[in-house]
């Protein structure tokens, strides 16, 4: 039977920045990530991802300026698709208000474009806001390990059981791994059987997240503006040729079957009916858009959590699982010893 110290299952953005900082951080463990489908393709590849140094609470604004780095430091060294952008955030608060929420706030700025302050509100620049082909950059920062990391694909976890020294996963018929330690970061896929028992006690939420995109392309310069009182934002995708406006779906408790690739009529009423509040112009060029779902956590920050000695769940990042990823995977990787007992083997890829 193979043998890893650490699989990560679960290859969304989570999954590949975890097996990145495990290897980083224990250059001789042998590591697998073990994905149902493909790379990325999961909640990763429908995300806005969308930076910007923002946190509700003083944890997740820490876990926000580290994330940043780290994502600037990738976005250099594997030429990731990371594009930054100029931002406004408006709000009808005073800067006292908005600046524990962001974390840079610059000068009062001129509203330009085709949106407007609501009465009352005002609009400041934001600095260090980017956005990222989220699939892409999970797909890249593990193809760049595929020399010390083992990625299996169109491989399901199907069962887990522990036996106190190693974690036993099964992968489909007669397909067994042995892991010393297990990373749990399956997006949306909370209730899958193999692990709903153990992450009940999180007390986890699945809400569906909505996109829409806005026909006609952004102008040059055009800025990512964010209403924070709308927990909303509109972002120019220059190499798409179109905008993309998120805005905040409250459906919960769906699954990922669910929810499809594919928009309800009512999940572009209500984004038309947010949008409208402050950019009415554009209300009839949002004709499309993207759907899935992320998991959400009660106290709304990202969940790392040992759930059985060695066996850790990650994620739960409150529809900010891209930009808090890398903060994430060095928590999580904080929380495992993968100090090499020399009694694994590399992991062999064959049948068992
Ligand atoms: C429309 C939309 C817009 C978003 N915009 C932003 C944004 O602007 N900024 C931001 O930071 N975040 C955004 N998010 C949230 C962000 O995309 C997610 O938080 C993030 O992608 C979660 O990454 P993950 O790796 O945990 O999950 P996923 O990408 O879903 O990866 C989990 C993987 O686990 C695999 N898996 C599940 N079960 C099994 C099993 N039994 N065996 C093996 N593999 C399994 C799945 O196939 C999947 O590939 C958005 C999300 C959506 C849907």
């Amino acid at each position: 039977m193979d043998r890893v110290d650490l699989a990560v299952v679960g290859g969304g953005v989570i999954g590949a920045l975890i097996a990145r900082e495990a290897v980083a951080a224990f250059p001789g463990a042998t590591v697998a990530v073990l994905e149902r489908g493909m790379v990325g393709q999961g909640a990763s590849s429908r995300s806005a991802g969308v930076h910007f140094p923002r946190g509700g609470t003083e944890r997740v604004r820490s876990m926000s300026a580290y994330s940043q780095g780290v994502w600037e430091q990738l976005a250099a060294e594997l030429d990731l698709p990371i594009r930054t952008v100029d931002a406004t955030v408006v709000s009808s608060g005073d800067v006292d208000a908005v600046s524990p929420v962001y974390v840079r706030l610059g000068d009062e700025t001129v509203p330009a474009g085709d949106w407007a302050a609501l009465p009352g509100a005002r609009a400041w620049d934001l600095d260090g806001c980017h956005h990222a082909d989220v699939q892409a950059v999970a797909g890249r920062v593990l193809a760049g390990l595929r020399d010390r990391v083992t990625v299996l694909e169109g491989t399901e976890v199907t069962e887990l059981s522990s036996d106190g020294e190693y974690h036993r996963l099964a992968l489909g018929p007669g397909r067994e791994l042995l892991a010393r330690r297990v990373v749990l970061a399956p997006g949306p896929w909370i209730a899958h059987p193999a692990w709903v028992e153990l992450v009940a006690p999180l007390g986890l939420r699945v809400k569906k997240v909505v996109a829409t995109h806005l026909e006609g392309a952004p102008a040059p310069g055009d800025p990512l503006v964010v209403f924070h009182d709308e927990d909303a934002f509109l972002l120019p995708l220059h190499e798409r040729g179109h905008y993309l406006f998120s805005y905040t779906c409250d459906r919960w408790d769906v699954t990922p079957e669910d929810v499809g690739p594919v928009l309800e009529p009512s999940d572009l009423d209500d984004a038309r009916a947010v949008l409208g509040r402050f950019a009415p112009g554009l209300v009839d060029r949002c004709t499309s858009g993207r759907v899935f779902c992320d998991a959400y956590s009660p106290h709304r920050e990202p969940v790392v959590a040992e759930l059985l000695p060695g066996l850790v769940f990650a994620g739960a990042a409150n529809g900010s699982g891209y930009r808090l990823a890398p903060a994430i995977a060095a928590e999580t990787v904080a929380a495992l010893d993968l100090t090499p007992t020399g009694s694994t083997s590399p992991l062999l890829q064959r049948q068992t």
